[in-house]
């Protein structure tokens, strides 16, 4: 009698701890881990993305992104990658996503999946300040030192007025705009040819101007693998709804100031 008074008391006592232990454990087993979208950037692109006094990655396309990140589930984490590697970084699983003012073109939607615009944009030529040289065109740019980025559209746009016309300009690509737009300031280059809104925000930060603008009529899409049809049709939706809150117009004035 006694022993078998102390067996259910084991018992009892076994399964009081295995249905704790479990409920600690079940949620854990059961809730999804928080997903990660893997954002890749080239923060030298004002004010779209750039580094802010604290350090951080800040910007347009990252509070977008992070937005709409948020809508689906996500949580984000930015990853600073010079531009010309942002596509590779995408194909090869670096980074699930590039938000880097990227412009559609037909070239690189071979490669990698857009999303629906949600910018537009020219190009630039930009100028130190008061200098006597005012480029009207890519003519006046001839035998020019012209910084750009590598692997922009930019750098393509003089390269095919190379091509076209036989004519020369000297292009310096850099890594950064931001490493072009000081040596336009100290004097190493003669112009910078950037997307317009860049360059207007460079002409806020730096002693230089906006001496003409090359209509190109660029649009700016996210870009994700082209077999990640799930998640292009996510952020389109997301994007889609996003694009007519509030919350855009307050991201648009905290960086463009209204
Ligand atoms: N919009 C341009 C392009 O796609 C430049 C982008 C950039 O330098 N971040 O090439």
């Amino acid at each position: 009698m006694a022993i078998s008074k102390y067996l259910v008391v084991l018992i009892v006592a076994v399964v009081v701890v295995i249905a704790l232990a479990s409920l600690l454990i079940y949620p854990r087993l059961t809730t999804p881990p928080t997903k990660v979208l893997k954002v890749g950037t080239s923060p030298d692109f004002p004010p779209f993305e750039f580094i802010d006094e604290k350090g951080n990655i800040v910007g347009i396309d990252i509070d977008l992104i992070k937005a709409i990140a948020k809508r689906l589930g996500y949580e984000v984490e930015v990853i600073s990658i010079d531009f010309e590697g942002l596509i590779p970084a995408l194909l090869n699983k670096q980074i699930d996503i590039i938000a880097s003012g990227m412009t559609i073109t037909e070239e690189r939607a071979e490669v990698v999946a857009f999303t629906t615009p949600y910018w537009e944009a020219d190009q630039a030529i930009l100028i130190v300040m008061g200098s006597g040289f005012k480029p009207r065109s890519l003519d006046d740019l001839v035998n020019k030192k012209v910084g750009v980025q590598s692997g922009t559209t930019a750098e393509q746009l003089v390269h095919d007025y190379i091509t076209n016309t036989g004519k020369s300009i000297d292009v310096r690509s850099y890594s950064s705009y931001v490493l072009a737009v000081v040596d336009l300031v100290n004097g190493r280059l003669d112009a910078v040819i950037v997307d317009s809104p860049v360059a207007q925000m460079f002409a806020k930060e730096y002693n230089v101007e906006v001496s003409a603008v090359i209509q190109t009529g660029e649009k700016y899409g996210l870009a994700v693998r082209k077999d990640d049809v799930e998640l292009l049709n996510k952020l389109n939706e997301a994007l889609e709804e996003f694009l007519k809150t509030d919350e855009w117009i307050q991201i648009i004035d905290k960086y463009l100031g209204g």
